[in-house]
């Protein structure tokens, strides 16, 4: 998915932050601005940019998006009745990271459009496909494009199911099994050609265009400014040696991990964020974020 992240170029570490003088590996300056009250009245700017890693052109936090999160409200909670987020006032046209297309991602023929209940424009094309009952199979997966799990259904032809052929290594007769198998496929193909497709699947597009009426949360928000994955797959060892975690594994590599013995990847949360501008300018994300709340009760994570 592609957001609309602005990217600022002017980017400043601020020198007269009050733990400037100390400022030592990033790491450490986190574990320090954590403890105590050390956040308390300071900007939420100054104690983000004071844990960053810098580069060139992105900045880089040893957090995840969770990590952040609960750096964000430690700060919050010391500062409860004086949020002080930023020396700089962001501009008044600032806006978060919304979803803004002109046409649908999927097909950009479809031009029918509907409003879901949290205010998210969607594609609404509709299509109707007609599948023959005895081969209909479904797989559900997670659409990307309109972000909700789907069911989608397919037609499974018996041509694909053609049995292998085999001989008999000393006759060099067919086999007796595969003669069998082979009337069972024409079986099934002339049931195939003659069943009528009144097995009727109707597909709704649902794509999202645009999701800027949306309250999001801060972890939408700060997903959709990091440019790192949000998880990582890591291995007991190598890709190469035995797996010591099997009992987390799921069915399918379970299974697969009997004949390989080779450990298939762990699906981790990234523990590293990066973003294309300082924390100063984080914050004024964040500050947006807090914004579209007026009763304060702020939604922190993704529902
Ligand atoms: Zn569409
Ligand atoms: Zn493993």
């Amino acid at each position: 998915m592609v957001y609309t992240v602005k990217e600022i170029d002017d980017n400043w570490m601020d020198p007269d932050f009050k733990f400037f003088v100390n400022r030592g590996a990033p790491k450490k300056c986190m574990e320090f601005l954590m403890q105590n009250k050390n956040m308390k009245d300071e900007y939420l700017g100054a104690c983000l940019d004071y844990i960053r890693w810098g580069g060139q052109e992105t900045v880089m936090y040893e957090l995840g998006t969770k990590g952040i999160i609960n750096f964000i409200q430690q700060w919050m909670n010391l500062n409860e009745n004086n949020l002080i987020w930023n020396e700089k006032a962001h501009s008044k046209n600032f806006s978060l990271s919304y979803i803004k297309l002109d046409k649908c991602p999927r097909d950009e023929n479809h031009n029918r459009t509907i409003k879901d209940l949290s205010g998210r424009v969607r594609c609404a094309h509709k299509s109707e496909k007609g599948l023959k009952p005895s081969f209909v199979r479904s797989f559900n997966y997670f659409d990307k494009n309109s972000q909700v799990c789907v069911v989608n259904y397919w037609e499974d032809e018996p041509t694909d199911n053609l049995p292998d052929c085999a001989w008999d290594e000393n006759t060099g007769k067919l086999l007796e099994d595969y003669e069998k198998e082979w009337e069972k496929y024409e079986e099934q193909m002339k049931k195939f050609k003659e069943e009528k497709p009144t097995f009727i699947f109707e597909d709704i597009c649902y794509s999202i265009l645009s999701d800027e009426k949306v309250v999001l949360s801060l972890e939408e928000v700060l997903d959709r400014l990091n440019l790192e994955p949000r998880t990582k797959t890591v291995y007991c060892r190598d890709r190469f040696s035995l797996c010591k975690r099997v009992d987390e594994l799921k069915k399918s590599d379970k299974e697969a991990y009997k004949l390989t013995r080779r450990c298939p990847g762990h699906e981790e949360e990234n523990n590293q964020t990066i973003h294309p501008f300082s924390g100063w300018k984080l914050t004024w994300y964040v500050q947006k974020w807090y914004e579209q709340f007026v009763d304060k009760q702020v939604l922190v994570f993704k529902k």
